[in-house]
């Protein structure tokens, strides 16, 4: 008799880095429990969304697919499984199920923990997925019964990467961010356990590891203070000291949280890269205080400095948001302006977008209208492009170690990685998936570089 097909599964996921760890531990988790990718959703078993609400965008792509797996739920004649996880869930846990009867389990950011048991419960037949298709069960939390989802296994998207979680929620309240009402109060992860999770996946082959959170370097703020290391600096300096670890990362730090200890420690660090992603979201005084960003434009540009100053060489990054509610046009100019003085390698650029419950969701009145926001938009990218095709450009000539990811994703006969400062680069060489290799860089975009690698001649 042959053994039964293995059941599929399809992950959709929507928004940040942090979803993207987090749908690479779902994704962990039903291969585990013996299930296999599907090539599409139509061909899924189980169909999970997890879901991202920072902006209305991926709240109305979630909608579109969603009417879409009714479809396809539908033509599998209802066996099949709709699981919805994320930011979204949580703050639409009134309507969502009722919203979309066909969705089978809603389940928040701090419940991934249990979705195995969400799925395997319904049918109390052990391994594998076996909902009874349209319970429609939620499972909420932004509490004490939110759970680091580190136990569950994960499919790592880059095998030589890895994403370590090290806290989760956030304790500040930017006037426009919807994060603290769907992710909760901070809590950091326990020093040990993230220093053991990454001696583990060093031994596991990983050499470059990214910390996350949503404000990374407020870790450790409600730890005990009198067992043993627990700030961040610290914990970066742990890191570093982890055999096998050769890249660090982490993302994204608050410019408030800033400390001089944690400057100290990337600069001193030899495997903490030269590289820092620090939001500045606005460059006018007015609109940084409407948002609650507790920094000015000035204390900002002095970090940038301080930062330089310790490492030259860095390669900064930004999230800017553009027509926050009252934003003069001036104001916005101030915003380009700081991006010009900034200099910035590259930037996240954003049009407000009012997210209900959050304070600058109830300035309506002084909205900005969204063609004027999409020109400002405009406006922004260009400027950011090409001060990032310029800064790209001081790489032309040098020769930089590259991790190795792949091959290139146009299929070319070319290879594809990252360098320290984690510019992309397209290159001609032999190496393999996981190698450090030098690379001599001959050509830079704002996005990406390109180059050759350089192989040893042989002496004699
Ligand atoms: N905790 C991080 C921080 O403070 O930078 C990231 C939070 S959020 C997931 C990522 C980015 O989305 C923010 O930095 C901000 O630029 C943008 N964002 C958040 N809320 C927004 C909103 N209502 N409209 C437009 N952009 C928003
Ligand atoms: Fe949102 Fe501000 Fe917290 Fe970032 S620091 S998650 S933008 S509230």
């Amino acid at each position: 008799m042959s053994a039964p097909e293995p059941q599929r599964y399809h992950v959709v996921t929507f928004g940040c880095q942090m979803n993207a760890h987090d749908s690479e531990r779902i994704t962990g988790m039903l291969e585990q429990r013996g299930m296999q990718p599907a090539t599409s959703s139509d061909d899924a078993d189980v169909v999970v969304f997890n879901t991202c609400t920072v902006r209305d965008k991926p709240d109305q792509k979630l909608y579109t697919q969603l009417k879409q797996a009714k479809g396809s739920k539908r033509r599998r004649g209802g066996a099949q499984v709709i699981a919805v996880g994320g930011c979204l869930v949580e703050a639409q846990r009134d309507i969502l199920l009722r919203e979309f009867p066909w969705v089978d389990v809603a389940f928040g950011p701090g419940r991934i923990s249990d979705l195995g048991n969400y799925l395997e419960l319904s049918d109390g037949e052990g391994a594998g997925v076996g909902l009874v298709p349209g319970s429609g069960e939620g499972y909420y939390g932004i509490g004490d019964e939110r759970v680091f989802a580190s136990e569950l296994p994960t499919r790592r998207e880059r095998p030589h990467h890895a994403w370590v979680q090290i806290s989760m929620g956030c304790n500040m309240k930017c006037a426009y961010c919807i994060v603290p009402a769907v992710r909760g109060r901070e809590r950091s992860r326990a020093f040990s356990e993230i220093v053991t999770e990454i001696e583990q996946l060093a031994a596991d082959g990983v050499r470059e590891v990214g910390l996350l959170g949503q404000n990374v370097n407020s870790y450790g703020n409600e730890l005990p203070r009198d067992a043993g290391p627990r700030t961040f600096a610290e914990l970066l300096r742990a890191v570093d000291a982890v055999q096998g670890i050769d890249r660090v990362r982490y993302t994204s730090p608050h410019p408030a949280h800033m400390r001089d200890d944690v400057i100290a420690a990337m600069a001193e660090c030899s495997t903490v890269m030269p590289q820092l992603h620090l939001p500045a979201q606005a460059g006018a005084n007015r609109v940084l205080k409407a948002m609650r960003r507790t920094y000015t434009r000035e204390r900002y540009l002095d970090l940038v400095h301080k930062i330089r100053a310790a490492m030259p060489d860095i390669s900064l990054s930004t999230d800017i948001i553009v027509g926050f509610p009252g934003e003069t046009e001036a104001e916005f100019l101030e915003t380009v302006d700081l991006c010009e003085q900034v200099r910035f390698d590259g930037a996240y650029t954003f049009s407000y977008s009012p997210r209900a419950g959050t304070e600058a969701a109830a300035m309506e009145a002084s909205f900005i209208p969204a063609a004027e926001q999409q020109r400002r938009l405009e406006h922004l990218i260009a400027t950011v492009r090409s001060i990032a095709n310029e800064r790209h450009e001081r790489f032309v000539g040098r020769t930089e170690p590259v991790l190795v990811e792949g091959a290139d994703r146009r299929g070319r006969q070319r290879l594809r990685g990252r360098t320290p400062h984690n510019v992309k680069v397209n290159f001609e060489g032999d190496a393999v998936q996981g190698d450090i290799v030098p690379v001599s860089i001959v050509h830079a975009t704002s996005e990406s570089l390109l180059g050759r690698q350089v192989v040893a001649v042989a002496a004699g």
